[in-house]
């Protein structure tokens, strides 16, 4: 149902290869979806079609299509007949309302309610790969005036709903807002508020389009408008998924903006903020050397992963990784965020510029320190150890050195992250 699987590896304690297999890319939890497949496996015609009956029972109950027709008849609908069903997340035609009487549902939908579908429908909260972490107003503001400052004016707008409708809602109000977004979400509730040309039912860990040709056409489209000029790719991926998977999208998405023809831009890459959490910084730039992690801390209204720091603001782990010229995002000074002259971007009050590195080292915006033996900066809370021979908090257990990847013996990461593997 969430289209192509992926191909994992299943490592077995002192094996050498691992045995290949697909599984769902959108889940992984085996509850959500429970496809599982060895790679050299020959299928059944009786399973192959058991499947495609799995699938066709769990499409959605109206097609894109149908949604717009449906809105286009609910918005003519006077306010005390526009009932939106919160079980089935759905917005009812009076003629429905019989179907779902015993249903909890809102009533008098205004058309500002229609505007901000993010507010309207519940945040799927689906553990680790489809959970929904709405960008507070303040950080949504910042991305969209950061967006319009540097200049441009189409939006592909990937898993990041709140900003689209930001975008959106500006567009239909504001005469001289000339900003326009694309969502491509694997959320299709969202289709019940959007044409075709505004939203895509996309799949970002396999770069599957639900709508077939037509909606890739769409999102082509939007991306080689205008030469490709002015557009810029924003995605806020849930912190569960799979980097590789993901980047292997995203590099889908950039190449369809490279083939938009004409002139020698060869070299150019379409622009990009990633928003990711810090941990991710390494294996982001393996994917994107050309990225580089901003200081600036994003937040959600409903995150679990909030610290209150000790200015009684919240300490957002989640930060923008961008391939445009860091000196060129800048960031909010009162919000506490300072140019450093020498590194030539935006950074935490907190994050010092280290004389040894030559950089503004922090990457949680704490003060960070420097260790000469470990030739690098390391967060406040940490001691070099000379057992472990790196720094690492007072409380650790040491740990054998020569312990390297169980994978491919080298040392500096576990088989978990093992840059030759997909992880399972
Ligand atoms: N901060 C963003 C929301 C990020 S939450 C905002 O406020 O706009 C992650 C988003 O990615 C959600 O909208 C979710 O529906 C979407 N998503 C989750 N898994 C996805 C997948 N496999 N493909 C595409 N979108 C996905
Ligand atoms: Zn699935
Ligand atoms: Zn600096
Ligand atoms: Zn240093
Ligand atoms: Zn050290």
């Amino acid at each position: 149902p969430s289209g192509p699987a992926l191909l994992f590896v299943k490592i077995s304690q002192g094996k050498e290869v691992g045995r290949r297999f697909y599984a769902c890319s959108a889940c992984r939890d085996r509850k959500d979806c429970n496809f599982f497949q060895w790679e050299d496996e020959k299928v059944s015609e009786t399973r192959l079609a058991a499947r495609e009956e799995y699938n066709r029972s769990h499409q959605p109950s109206f097609t894109h299509g149908q949604n717009v027709e449906r809105y286009k008849d609910f918005v003519l609908l006077p306010l005390s007949k526009r009932r939106f069903c919160q079980e089935c997340q759905q917005l009812l035609l009076p003629a429905e309302w019989e179907k779902h009487s015993n249903h909890e549902f809102l009533c008098d939908i205004s058309t500002a309610q229609l505007r901000s579908p993010s507010q309207l429908l519940y945040p799927l909260e689906n553990k680790k790969t489809n959970a929904q972490y709405l960008f507070a107003d303040r950080s949504c503001r910042f991305l969209l005036d950061l967006i319009i400052d540097l200049g441009f004016s189409r939006v592909l707008s990937v898993g990041t709903p709140r900003l689209h409708e930001m975008i959106q809602s500006k567009a239909s109000q504001e005469e001289d807002f000339r900003v326009r977004s694309l969502l491509l979400d694997i959320d299709f509730r969202y289709s019940q508020f959007y044409t075709e040309d505004e939203f895509c039912h996309y799949n970002m860990f396999n770069h599957h389009f639900f709508g077939g040709e037509g909606a890739l056409e769409t999102c082509r489209k939007f991306l080689c408008q205008d030469n490709g000029e002015r557009v810029i790719m924003v995605t806020d991926p849930p912190f569960g998924g799979l980097v590789e998977a993901l980047a292997s999208s995203f590099k889908k998405l950039m190449a369809m903006w490279k083939e938009r023809g004409k002139e020698g831009h060869n070299n150019q890459e379409m622009p990009i903020f990633w928003i990711f959490p810090y941990f991710f910084e390494s294996r982001i730039l393996e994917f994107f050397p050309s990225f580089s992690m901003m200081d600036y801390q994003v937040d959600y209204d409903n995150h679990a992963l909030y610290k209150h720091g000790k200015t009684g603001r919240r300490q957002s782990p989640v930060r923008i990784f961008t391939n445009i010229t860091p000196s060129l995002i800048v960031l909010p000074v009162e919000e506490g965020y300072r140019f450093c002259t020498i590194c030539q971007r935006y950074v935490s009050s907190g994050n010092q510029h280290c004389e040894i590195c030559n950089s503004c080292t922090s990457k949680d915006g704490r003060r960070w320190k420097h260790c000469v033996l470990c030739k690098k900066c390391v967060k406040p809370s940490w001691f070099h150890c000379d057992n472990c021979n790196c720094c690492a908090l007072q409380s650790h257990t040491c740990e054998k050195t020569d312990a390297g990847c169980f994978v491919c013996g080298k040392a500096g990461h576990k088989r978990s992250t093992c840059p030759s593997l997909s992880r399972t």
